[in-house]
């Protein structure tokens, strides 16, 4: 039992937030045990054989409930939570022939049947459970009370007594009702934003905002990756780095705004026409990079595809036709070229030779 709190103790931080509901669940029921071990102790002190029979069940049926949390069947740790309450709260005041205050565990159910807020079910019968809860557990509560009142033939049990009290009563639960959902509610949706924002981040740090393609940290990682697979399976790998031709002159000519609007192009025609397994990249400015899963010559026709297809795209932006060419460096991992670093230092080479060699070419082979 203590190795498992121990365990849930190490999972109380974590990010997931089913483990968080378990941590918790796990923890009130440990807590449970404790409470019921304590009072075990209790009646063994004070001799009471049939008290001690009683905790010592009840103490079997904590375990038992903490069984089900992996399962995440909440809805058997409540009700068994419920009966032994239940059963407490009458036996103990049948053994000593007054009340010991049991019955205020009534009320710690009410933040423990919120739980079912975190829990995946569909919200309306999220909030009539909440309601039921409510209802039994004060109906429960304001039993109890009267009847104990009764049975001591106090002359001020009055209907208007009972009114009060189960007006109070009720006033007591809503109250602790609407704590628990708000708070729940909040944290609920702390964590969904908290997700969604982290979705953000990851959607930045993995695509290029412009173009959509892979941004260059991410080409790095799949580059990385294609690396180890050659390594281990001699898997071929070749990555192909473009470069717009004259992109400063388009800058310049039609505006930036044309501009941008080529890069987004070009970059629609890069995915568009790749293998799903390949990946396609913006390396910065006017550069892409492609990670082809194929030798050299497999990635010189991809890459010459491409640039024929750029040469003959109409580049159409405000009414102008924008003339654009690329050029490609290609290059092909082997054992002396098996490091990032080296693999692009061997493409850029190529790609400034296609430059100096005139532009519009894919060269490397
Ligand atoms: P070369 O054929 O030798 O590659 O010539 P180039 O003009 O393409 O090369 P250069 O490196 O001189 O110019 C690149 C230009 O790309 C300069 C920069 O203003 C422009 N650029 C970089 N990023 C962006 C961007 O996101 N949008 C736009 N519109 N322009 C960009
Ligand atoms: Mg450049
Ligand atoms: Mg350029």
């Amino acid at each position: 039992m203590f190795s498992k709190i121990l365990q849930l103790y190490r999972l109380r931080d974590s990010k997931n937030l089913l483990s968080m509901v378990d941590f918790q669940l796990s923890f009130l029921l440990y807590y449970a045990c404790i409470v019921h071990t304590g009072l075990l102790i209790l009646s063994v002190v004070f001799l009471k054989p049939a008290i001690c029979m009683y905790y010592f069940v009840t103490l079997m049926l904590f375990l038992l409930s903490a069984r089900f949390i992996d399962s995440k069947n909440f809805f058997i740790i409540y009700g068994l939570i419920y009966v032994e309450i239940t059963l407490h709260v009458y036996l103990i005041y049948a053994f000593f022939g007054v009340s010991i205050d049991i019955e205020l565990y009534y009320i710690m159910l009410i933040p423990v049947g919120c739980y079912v807020l975190l829990m995946s079910y569909n919200r309306n019968f999220q909030r009539f459970f909440i309601f039921i809860i409510v209802v039994i557990n004060a109906i429960s509560y304001a039993t109890f009370k009267i009847m104990i009142q009764e049975r001591t033939d106090d002359l001020n049990i009055t209907p208007a007594y009972k009114v009060f009290l189960v007006y109070n009563i009720f006033m007591a639960y809503g109250m602790a009702t609407l704590q628990s959902y708000f708070f729940l509610k909040t944290i609920m949706r702390k964590f969904s934003n908290l997700k969604e924002e982290s979705n953000e981040f990851k959607h930045q740090a993995n695509y290029d905002a412009l173009t959509n393609l892979y941004s260059r940290r991410k080409i790095i990682r799949c580059l990385e990756n294609a690396l180890d697979q050659y390594k281990s399976n001699k898997l071929p790998v070749s990555l192909c780095m473009g470069d717009i031709d004259k992109f400063k002159s388009i800058n310049d000519t039609y505006g930036h705004n044309a501009g941008d609007y080529v890069l987004k192009t070009i970059g629609s025609i890069l995915k568009a026409n790749i293998r799903k397994t390949d990946c396609a990249g913006r390396w910065g400015g006017e550069e892409f990079v492609l990670l082809i899963h194929s030798d050299l010559s497999a990635c010189y026709s991809r890459a010459e595809y491409l640039r024929k297809a750029i040469e003959n795209c109409k580049f159409q932006f405000d009414g102008k036709e924008i003339p654009v060419t690329i050029t490609f460096g290609i290059a092909a991992v082997d054992d002396a070229t098996s490091s990032v670093g080296s693999i692009i230092e061997k493409a850029d080479k190529m790609l400034y030779i296609g430059k100096e060699g005139g532009r519009n070419q894919t060269s490397g082979i």
